[in-house]
C-alpha cells in the first residue's frame, strides 16, 4: 500500500500552522501510543503519525514534501492518490465522516469491498529545450504494484483465509450513537481493525506483508508531442496503480519541466533571442546569420538600425503542441558600445564626432530633449 499523505494522518490542512501540526500530533500520538492504545495496528498509526510529524515540522522537510511528496526527487517520481478517502478506510481520524454524516444522517456508505478504481500516479520529467520543442519517444520505469503471487491478493499467510472482522462484523464500519439536546446523531467511521475492508488476517502473508500487493518497476514507453511547455502534463490511461477489488487501473499523469537553453527564450510557441550588433552594423547596415531550433538563418539588418529593434521570423518557433503550425521566432537586436579602443579607433571616432557624428538626427530622440529643455525653462 502505498503511503498516506502525511497532512491526512495528522488530520490537518495543507495551510495548517506549525501551532496547529503540534496540537494535532499532540493529541494524536497520545491516543496511539502503543502503552495505551491496544488495538492491533496502533503501533503501526502511532510510527506513521511520528513519521509525519518529524517531517511537516521541519521547515524545509516539509517544503520539499509539499513539493515532491513521498518521493526521492532525483528519481523525478511522484505518486498521489486521486481517492485517498476510499483507499485503506482509515480517513482522518474519522473526523471528515463524523462530519458528513452529522450533517446528512448518515448518508450513503459504499461497500468496502466494492469495486473501487486505482490511484492516479505522478510522474515528473525533465527535457532539454529542444527536446520540447521537438518531442521525443522513451521508456521510462515507474514503480507499480501487482497482485501478490504468495496470497493471491488475499494477504493471507498461505493455507490460511482472512476471517470476517469482530469488532465490525465485516461491515469495516463503526456506529456510535450520541443524544444531543439536538437529537441522536450516529457517528460512523471506519473500522480501524480491519481498515474498512471487513476482514481480518490473522496471519498474513509474509511476502506481502498483509497487503496482498507487491511493489514492482513497470517500464512504459511515452511519446511526447512537439512543442510541449513547461508545467503541461500528458496522461497515459490505465497506467496509474491497479484497481481494487476489481476496479480499473488509475491514470499516469507526467509533468513535464522544461530545462532553459543557454541562447533562446520561450513564450507559448514563440520564441525570443538577442543578438549583439556592433555599432557600424547597425550604422551601416549588414547580413548576420541567427541560429533558431531550425538551423541558421540570414538576417538582414537594415542601416540605421536602433537597438532594442525586434526582427520577426515568421514560423522558426516551437511547434504548436496541438498541431496548430509553428509560432515564430523573435530577435531581439543590441548594439554594442566597444569598450577597448586603440588610439587610431579613437582617433577615427573624433574625428567621426566633429564631422557632425553626434548631431545624428533621429527626430523623436529631439524633440523629446527640446520638450525636457523647455519644461526646465519654464516655456512649456
Ligand atoms: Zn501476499
Ligand atoms: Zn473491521
Amino acid at each position: 500500500m502505498a503511503k498516506r499523505d502525511y497532512y491526512e494522518i495528522l488530520g490537518v490542512s495543507k495551510n495548517a500552522t506549525k501551532e496547529e501540526i503540534k496540537k494535532a500530533y499532540r493529541k494524536l500520538s497520545k491516543k496511539y501510543h502503543p502503552d495505551v492504545n491496544k488495538e492491533p495496528d496502533a503501533a503501526e498509526k502511532f510510527k506513521e503519525i511520528k513519521e509525519a510529524y518529524e517531517v511537516l515540522s521541519d521547515d524545509q522537510k516539509r517544503a520539499h514534501y509539499d513539493q515532491f511528496g513521498h518521493t526521492d526527487p532525483n528519481q523525478g517520481f511522484g505518486g498521489f492518490r486521486s481517492d485517498d478517502f476510499d483507499f485503506g478506510g482509515f480517513s482522518g481520524f474519522g473526523g471528515f465522516e463524523d462530519i458528513f454524516n452529522t450533517f446528512f444522517g448518515g448518508g450513503r456508505r459504499r461497500n468496502p469491498n466494492a469495486p473501487r478504481a486505482g490511484a492516479d500516479l505522478q510522474y515528473t520529467m525533465t527535457l532539454t529545450f529542444e527536446e520540447a520543442a521537438f518531442g521525443k519517444e522513451t521508456d521510462i520505469e515507474i514503480p507499480s504494484e501487482e497482485t501478490c503471487h504468495t496470497c493471491h491478493g488475499t494477504g493471507a499467510k498461505p493455507g490460511t483465509k482472512p476471517e470476517t472482522c469482530p469488532h465490525c462484523h465485516g461491515a469495516g464500519q463503526i456506529s456510535t450513537e450520541q443524544s444531543t439536546p439536538f437529537g441522536r446523531i450516529v457517528n460512523r467511521r471506519t473500522c480501524p481493525y480491519c481498515g474498512g475492508t471487513g476482514q481480518y488476517i490473522k496471519e498474513k502473508c509474509t511476502t506481502c506483508g498483509g497487503t496482498g500487493r507487491v511493489k514492482r518497476r513497470k517500464k512504459i514507453h511515452v511519446k511526447i508531442p512537439a512543442g510541449i511547455d513547461e508545467g503541461q502534463q500528458l496522461r497515459v490511461a490505465g497506467q496509474g496503480e491497479p484497481g481494487i477489488n476489481g476496479g480499473p487501473p488509475g491514470d499516469l499523469y507526467i509533468v513535464f519541466h522544461v530545462e532553459p537553453h543557454e541562447f533562446f527564450e520561450r513564450d507559448g510557441d514563440d520564441i525570443y533571442c538577442e543578438v549583439p550588433l556592433t555599432f557600424a552594423q547597425a550604422a551601416l547596415g549588414d547580413e548576420i546569420e541567427v541560429p533558431t531550433l531550425h538551423g541558421n538563418v540570414k538576417l538582414k539588418i537594415p542601416a540605421g538600425t536602433q537597438t532594442g529593434t525586434r526582427f520577426r521570423l515568421k514560423g522558426k518557433g516551437v511547434p504548436n503542441v496541438r498541431g496548430y503550425g509553428y509560432g515564430d521566432q523573435h530577435v531581439i537586436v543590441r548594439v554594442v558600445t566597444p569598450t577597448k579602443l586603440t588610439e587610431k579607433q579613437k582617433q577615427l571616432l573624433r574625428e567621426f564626432d566633429q564631422l557632425g557624428g553626434s548631431s545624428m538626427h533621429h527626430e523623436p530622440h529631439d524633440r523629446f530633449f527640446d520638450k525636457v529643455k523647455k519644461a526646465f525653462k519654464g516655456e512649456s
